[in-house]
């Protein structure tokens, strides 16, 4: 794909995004995008940054930091959004500003101890399986409470808000029932109030979907097939 042409795609991304936001009524500066590059090698992110401040959104520990390491920390924002295996924990302190997929005690447990290793805070999202299926990742919405309650403790994180990944389905009204599934749990876990935990964020809608996700509440949406087209299998 020509550069000019992901250019345009996130042009039109963000163009989609604040015409859902002002469907609904929001300041479509209250909805966030987090440009995914995974698989899409550094010369072609580039040129998507170039066009305003990105935050980028990985999912493979050892193919951010090479990106990480080549792009720097400070013209670029990096998010991690994929299934976070323990033994890679060691590597991320300090290398993202949000994880958007805590989904378990023993992986905070972990993110907490390596940050405050390095005297950090590391802002998290908890990933929820809203739709209760069981190949997903994520906590189920039962177990939410128990879990937060439990990373009160824990100062090397910070909780943020909730993820989801609602099944694909083409059509995407059929995420809108799983998004506004999450909006009304996160608006049930603000009532509850735990000490230290936020639930400010909503980090749901991918290529196909993130303009329902707009309508139910987003306030991070995770793009890459729009921007930069298709992946190859990974
Ligand atoms: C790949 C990925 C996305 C982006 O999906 P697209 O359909 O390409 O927009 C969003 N979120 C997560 C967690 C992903 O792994």
């Amino acid at each position: 794909m020509p550069m000019s042409l992901i250019a345009d795609n996130l042009a039109s991304v963000k163009q989609r995004m604040a015409e859902a936001a002002r469907k609904v009524g929001r300041d479509p500066q209250n909805v966030r995008l987090v440009v995914v590059t995974k698989t899409v090698p550094v010369e072609r992110i580039t040129e998507a940054g170039a066009i305003g401040g990105c935050v980028f959104g990985e999912n493979k520990v050892q193919e951010a930091r090479d990106k990480i390491e080549t792009l720097g920390t400070e013209s670029y924002h990096w998010h991690f959004i994929g299934h976070l295996q323990r033994n890679k924990v060691k590597y991320i302190p300090g290398l993202f500003e949000l994880i958007h997929s805590v989904d378990n005690s023993e992986l905070a447990e972990e993110i907490h101890r390596h940050s405050m290793k390095h005297d950090l805070v590391t802002p998290v999202l908890i990933q929820v399986n809203v739709s209760g299926e069981t190949s997903k990742s994520g906590v189920a919405p039962d177990d939410l409470e128990e879990l937060l309650e439990m990373m009160v403790s824990l100062n090397g994180i910070s909780v943020r808000g909730l993820m989801t990944i609602p099944p694909f389905d083409p059509d995407p009204e059929k995420s809108r029932k799983h998004f506004g599934a999450l909006r009304r749990l996160r608006d049930r876990m603000q009532k509850v109030n735990i000490e230290n935990i936020a639930m400010d964020e909503l980090s749901m809608g991918m290529s196909n979907d993130f303009e329902v996700a707009i309508e139910e509440g987003a306030t991070w949406v995770r793009v890459g097939t729009a921007i930069f087209g298709g992946r190859d299998a990974h």
